[in-house]
């Protein structure tokens, strides 16, 4: 056991309300008769008692963006933890996956994280959330994560106290994962606090400054809801989808007694302590072992749900009237060009874009009809003479370019792995080098610290001369030329040059 000032996240409980019932959930999804929603007064001090706890404070549900108040919960989480804007997911993301890796899943110093099943919640919220959160724990559970049974108590099995204070004692849920904070007070551990609140315990310690101080010595009564939970424990996982939870013939009469709603609807699987063979299990000892057992599958192309939904066509001199009259209801695309329009659609209708961001991609203009830019206009308040890219602060309005939206770029495979803060040198500035440096400066986990031609002289500043890779001040050489061919014999120049092999990467098209 450790104390939550030792935790690299302490979690708010705002709603366990989800779109999702999974098996053995760490809430109890789908137990609840009533489920909860913590008010903004309980909120507020739950962010304040932990203004001097160094690392992540987490958001968590059930689904979080259910929460009916999300926004207004965030914008106080962002005051009080946040010096400026998080500005994720403002180029179109191709790869959802890589990008989770490479950008969400990302920041060894975060102060804010959100844990969430990507569901409509999560679109209707996206350009709040991604200005509030440094990491995000996305997961949309269409995979094969497993969750391990958290309702098969020690007592129940018939595991002795001898045994069981140390298996209690070394549990990976409590040493890898974190302290919350629920409507009803403070916990050492997040099951602990779902446990008190499914079974309507006393509820957990007063919201104040410091609780998380407490060390495993000071858990005293809290360790009451080790009794009923069987996280630490050799026993069944299942696959998140299916369910069911495991759990005792004991328990079952437990959750019956709360009418739970998931027993009534027959969602359990009863293990027989008679037949409970703890060397048939082997207990997950990490918490990342139930992505692990998804190969790290977070969300699947299926998902639509973070995708635009709607595109509404229509030209610079009706835009305005479509927003006022409300016809619109997501993305709107403003041309006077219905081949560059439908072209647009065709790309943008595959990517994921922040509805917050004004997108210009040649003479075409899209923006999502709740963009926050844009509430002058939703409000009435015209700015007459001004096109739509002109309510969007700078670092809001992305351009594309022609030869993304025709063949796509799969910027994220060639900058995989590359370690945060690295410096990096573009090495081309052909099409795919300006992509590539457009690109790169609109993140702020590397540093762009050369660019380099053989034609340099041709095409000016800032290009600089191939001799600039003697200086050997970056960390990787960014190869924006897109044949192989001509990738592989300059990959090889460069390494005759002394540059390592695994530091020399090439713009990789689909
Ligand atoms: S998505 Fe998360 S919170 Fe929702 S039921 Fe599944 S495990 Fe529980
Ligand atoms: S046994 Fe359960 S309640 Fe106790 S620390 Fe582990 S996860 Fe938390």
């Amino acid at each position: 056991m450790r104390s939550p000032a030792d935790m690299t996240v302490i979690q708010i409980d705002i709603t366990n309300v989800c779109v999702h019932s999974c098996s053995n959930c760490t809430r109890f999804c789908g137990h609840h008769q009533q489920p909860f929603f913590m008010d903004y007064q309980t909120f507020q001090k739950a962010v304040d008692s932990l203004k001097d706890f160094p690392r992540m404070v987490g958001i968590i549900g059930g689904e979080p963006t259910l929460h009916p108040d999300f926004e207004r919960y965030l914008e106080y989480l962002r005051k009080s933890r946040l010096a400026e804007k998080i500005a994720t997911f403002r180029y179109p993301v191709e790869d959802m996956l890589h990008y989770i890796k490479t950008r969400l899943d990302q920041s060894h110093d975060a102060k804010t994280g959100l844990w969430s099943c990507l569901n409509a919640g999560y679109y209707k919220h996206f350009e709040v959330i991604n200005e509030t959160f440094h990491r995000q724990f996305l997961n949309d559970h269409d995979n094969t994560c497993l969750h391990q049974a958290l309702l098969m108590p020690r007592k129940d099995l018939g595991i002795p106290d001898d045994i069981w204070v140390k298996k209690r004692d070394a549990c990976f849920a409590q040493s890898s994962w974190s302290a919350t904070i629920t409507p009803k007070g403070a916990f050492f551990c997040e099951i602990a606090g779902a446990l008190d609140m499914l079974f309507h315990g006393p509820g957990g310690w007063e919201i104040e400054p410091g609780w998380w101080k407490r060390t495993p010595d000071e858990f005293g009564e809290q360790l009451q809801w080790c009794e009923l939970c069987s996280a630490c424990l050799d026993v069944p996982q299942r696959i998140s989808s299916d369910e069911r939870d495991d759990i005792t013939p004991q328990m079952y009469e437990r959750l019956k007694k709360i009418h739970s709603p998931k027993i009534a609807k027959g969602m359990y699987v009863i293990h027989e302590p008679a037949n409970y063979r703890e060397e048939d299990y082997q207990g997950f000892t990490r918490g990342s072992q139930y992505i692990e057992a998804a190969n790290h599958k977070r969300t699947s192309k299926d998902n639509r749900n973070i995708y635009p939904k709607e595109f509404f066509h229509t030209n610079f001199q009706e835009w305005k009237k479509v927003f006022l009259q409300g016809v619109a209801k997501d993305w709107v695309i403003i041309s006077n060009n219905d081949e560059e329009a439908n072209e647009a659609e065709g790309y943008f209708k595959n990517v994921i874009i922040n509805p917050g961001c004004c997108y210009a991609y040649g003479n075409v203009i899209l923006v999502n009809v709740r963009a926050s830019s844009l509430e002058m206009l939703a409000k009435g308040i015209i700015q007459d003479n001004w096109e739509a890219w002109q309510y969007f602060p700078p670092e809001k309005i992305v351009y594309v370019d022609a030869y993304q939206v025709r063949h796509g770029l799969n910027f994220y495979e060639c900058i995989d792995g590359i370690p945060d803060g690295s410096r990096l040198l573009i090495y081309g500035a052909g099409k795919n080098g300006k992509e590539m440096y457009a690109r790169l400066l609109a993140y702020d986990n590397w540093e762009v610290c050369g660019w380099v031609d053989q034609n340099n002289q041709k095409l000016g500043y800032p290009i600089q001369g191939v001799d600039r890779l003697e200086r050997r001040d970056f960390d990787y050489v960014l190869i924006a030329i897109q044949d192989r061919e001509t990738f592989g014999i300059l990959k090889d120049k460069m390494i005759q040059r002394g540059i390592a092999a695994d530091r020399i990467m090439q713009v990789f098209r689909k």
